[in-house]
């Protein structure tokens, strides 16, 4: 887990108030998600687009979509009640850099009311490269990228399609493009200076000894973190795109794993898969006390 002494003095500076990234910060600072960005540009097979994207997300949850003036509403509201609010994340429920003129009016107003709110959004990378600039001049600190695979051989199993440059690309030609996306988009935030994190579904007998060499390559790239996230299953949610029958790892293949990665990214191991509307400390979910029809009209 993140702590000071496992951490360059730089990095540590910008994360110690951030409750994800510091395992100390997790009891003093929260964080909020507001659900702006619904649309998506690729598919994930374990993807089930009824609910929350499950790029930083427990999927199997609605989040409250808002637009972005709601969910400033949202987020005065919360930071009136929660002292303690020092991260504002988006996480969907689709891909935020994908619908990014909702999350640039979400964080331009943002910043303009609550200027010292740490902002960090949650991508599958395909839209990230042309939105870098921006986020550098928006003082966007914190990138989550999800990156499931470095051969897309392995990425065609995952990603079935993705919408690139007004048209559909699928199979092996889908999966090479959001690869060499990916590593553009986690290229350039490193050069930038902003952290950027790398989050992976291990999916069972799909990629899940494939996440090594993951590892190897967002490690040679700059990740600061790389949080492996274990596949869940939900049936009574109906079942995913593409992957019907597919079992997410034991507990015990996750840690294997997790402990077999320990030397390369560094690894967090307290990801919650908070919902895109979470709201409160890391592990309380205040979000319904902060619903639209709670907030009163004049915030
Ligand atoms: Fe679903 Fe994948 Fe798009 Fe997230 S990135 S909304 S999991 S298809
Ligand atoms: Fe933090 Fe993970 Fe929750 Fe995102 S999903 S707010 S990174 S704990």
């Amino acid at each position: 887990p993140a702590s000071a002494d496992a951490m360059e003095s730089a990095v540590w500076e910008k994360v110690r108030d951030h409750p994800c990234y510091s395992e100390e910060a997790h009891h003093y600072f929260a964080r909020m998600h507001v659900a702006v960005a619904p649309a998506c540009n690729i598919q994930c097979n374990y993807c089930n687009r009824k609910y929350d994207c499950a790029n930083e997300s427990r999927p199997g949850v609605v989040s409250e979509n808002v637009t972005p003036d709601q969910a400033v509403r949202k987020v005065i509201a919360v930071a009136n009640q929660v002292p303690q609010l020092s991260v504002l994340g988006i996480a969907g429920p689709g891909d935020a850099c994908y619908d990014w003129n909702k999350t640039k009016a979400t964080f331009g107003r943002v910043a303009e009311v609550i200027p010292d709110l740490k902002l960090c959004l949650s991508t599958n990378g395909l839209a990230l490269p042309d939105h870098v600039a921006e986020l550098c001049d928006m003082n966007v600190d914190h990138v989550t990228i999800t990156i499931n695979m470095v051969d897309p051989q392995v990425g065609a199993k995952i990603h079935p399609w993705i919408f690139y440059k007004h048209r559909r690309y699928t199979g092996i030609e889908a999966a090479r493009i959001l690869h060499e996306r990916q590593m553009l988009g986690l290229e350039m935030l490193t050069a930038r200076g902003i952290l950027a994190k790398i989050n992976s579904v291990m999916i069972p007998g799909v990629n899940d000894e494939h996440l090594m060499e993951v590892n190897k390559w967002v490690k040679a790239r700059g990740a600061f973190l790389h949080n492996i996230m274990p596949l869940i299953s939900n049936p009574e949610h109906g079942t995913h795109y593409g992957l019907t029958g597919q079992r997410g790892p034991k507990a015990m293949e996750l840690k294997a794993l997790q402990d077999r990665l320990e030397g390369g990214a560094r690894l967090m191991r307290h990801c919650r898969q908070c919902r895109a509307d979470a709201v409160g400390l890391l592990g309380e979910d205040r979000g319904q006390e902060f619903t639209l029809d709670q907030i009163s009209e004049d915030v």
